[in-house]
């Protein structure tokens, strides 16, 4: 199977083919195949990322809880991947970054954008509302971008500049050579996206972002959401479509001078709720969310 060519027609297909990988193992965390050196996991709360290439491995987020995040290292045993090089935080929620201590423990070089070890060293994450430990920040920073070559794969970690989308950290990680995206949590898919009011979150900037993004990939780009079944680029696009809708109906409303309530009962998110309204999130909530995202930016 070359992973170049690899659709995402093909996916589900290689999926079913491929038992999950954990199948035999104590873990609740499986290794879902994306192509034959990129996997996903399910049962860590967030989307987490592995790639595994001949001469290192680099993982995309760290989990939920320490004990999630052993599991996860347990799963990425049983893949044949050797110990993890390179941990990614696509942004600072606990749901991304608490599991960085096993990591670090285990000599993995963490990664991230700037603002999100600044973020870390003053907000508690973990359980029992403590700090992460020093040596599981993020220890190399970048401002825009950074990329990393293994032999066969180059690793382009892309933070677009907007005045601050899910949050203001937020990273995707493109595998280029494979042609797919780890999105962190500037995608939901299927579902209405947190965002995050009290980082400077706001739908105007999840959109930039993800127009940002789409310039970079292309039709046959395998898309993994922070939360959310792998999509592509059209499930990208759609996203954008919704938060610009709704972004903008909401903030015509705050400009006129109309109440939360007043513009609950205009149902901004009509138009979407079916389609992204079932699974946490339902419309009022999301227009609430949105509210105090745009009431909030700076
Ligand atoms: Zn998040």
């Amino acid at each position: 199977m070359n992973s170049n060519t690899l659709s995402l027609t093909l996916f589900t297909t290689v999926s079913a083919i491929f038992a999950p990988l954990s199948a035999f193992s104590q873990t609740q965390v499986e290794a879902i195949p994306v192509t034959e050196n990129i996997f996903h996991f399910s049962g860590t709360q967030a989307n987490c990322v592995m790639l595994k290439e001949s001469d290192g491995t680099l993982v995309v987020d760290s989990a939920n809880t320490l004990d999630i995040a052993k599991d996860l290292q347990a799963t990425i045993k049983t893949t044949g991947s050797g110990p993890v090089d390179y941990l990614i935080n696509t942004h600072w929620h606990y749901d991304h970054v608490n599991g960085n201590p096993v990591f670090a423990d285990a000599e993995a070089t963490i990664v991230a954008h700037k603002a999100v070890r600044s973020k870390l060293q003053m907000t508690p994450t973990q359980e029992g509302n403590a700090l992460l430990p020093k040596n599981a920040l993020p220890e190399i920073c970048f401002d825009q971008d950074l990329t990393i070559f293994f032999e066969n794969e180059t690793v382009y970690i892309y933070h677009p500049e907007t005045d601050g989308a899910h949050t203001m950290g937020d990273s995707v990680v493109y595998f280029k050579t494979s042609n797919v995206i780890a999105m962190g949590d500037l995608l939901f898919a299927g579902m209405y996206p947190y965002i995050d009011p009290n980082d400077n979150g706001w739908p105007q900037g999840m959109v930039a972002a993800l127009h940002d993004v789409e310039k970079m990939i292309d039709d046959k780009t395998i898309v993994i959401p922070g939360h959310g079944p792998v999509t592509d680029k059209k499930g990208l696009q759609e996203s954008a479509d919704m938060l610009q809708d709704i972004g903008q109906k909401i903030d015509i409303m705050i400009k006129e001078g109309k109440t939360l309530e007043q513009i609950k009962k205009a149902r901004p998110t009509a138009d979407w709720d079916e389609k992204y309204g079932k699974v946490w999130m339902n419309g009022d909530t999301f227009t609430e969310l949105v509210y105090n995202c745009l009431k909030n930016h700076r």
